[in-house]
């Protein structure tokens, strides 16, 4: 099996800096191989024309079907993704499973150059986040632990870009499991 697969899967085209300062946090932090993939189709059949929204399982089953031979693959996009009981989410993944979808929709406080900054570090943490439930973490109540519940920004820019010691030391058996 292929290592970790990222690619793009946006409306708008892909922000190459944007993509690699998620490609180097997390394969620092997983410390696996991380490959950015292109990927020219996008989930279409994902699109809630109700909720004007992209509904984030579908995606993930897309994802998985697109990406076979992917260990793990991660989509970075820029539409508004929701699950049905929630009014948005910024992204989700299949507890233990393959496919994770990280979203810069509402990540973003503006234009400018701090806010660039600030979208970047909250696209890390939340990728970090989601690949976090792939490889099979659940929430954490630990200070400042990057797998802590993120309901809005203020709680994603509030904690750290990292595992604790016991998300990490979860994440090495996982990761010994998965070889
Ligand atoms: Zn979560
Ligand atoms: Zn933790």
């Amino acid at each position: 099996m292929e290592g970790l697969v990222l690619c793009w899967i946006g409306e708008r085209e892909a922000q190459a800096g944007l993509i690699e300062t998620v490609r180097a946090h997390v394969g620092a932090e997983l410390r696996v191989a991380v490959e950015t993939g292109f990927e020219p189709e996008r989930p279409g059949e994902a699109w809630d024309a109700r909720r004007r929204q992209y509904e984030t399982g579908r995606i993930l089953k897309w994802l998985e079907s697109r990406h076979v031979g992917a260990a793990k693959v991660l989509g970075l996009t820029d539409v508004d993704l929701f699950i049905p009981i929630l009014t948005f989410v910024f992204g989700e993944a299949q507890l233990g499973g393959r496919a994770a979808v990280v979203s810069t929709a509402r990540l973003a406080p503006g234009n400018g150059a701090r806010a660039e900054r600030v979208l970047a570090e909250r696209l890390r943490k939340e990728a970090l986040h989601e690949l976090g439930h792939a490889y099979g973490l659940v929430h954490c109540g630990n200070l400042g632990c990057v797998m802590g519940r993120s309901p809005g920004v203020t709680e994603i820019d509030s904690k750290g870009p990292s595992f604790c010691m016991d998300c990490r030391l979860l994440y090495d058996e996982a990761l010994r499991h998965a070889r």
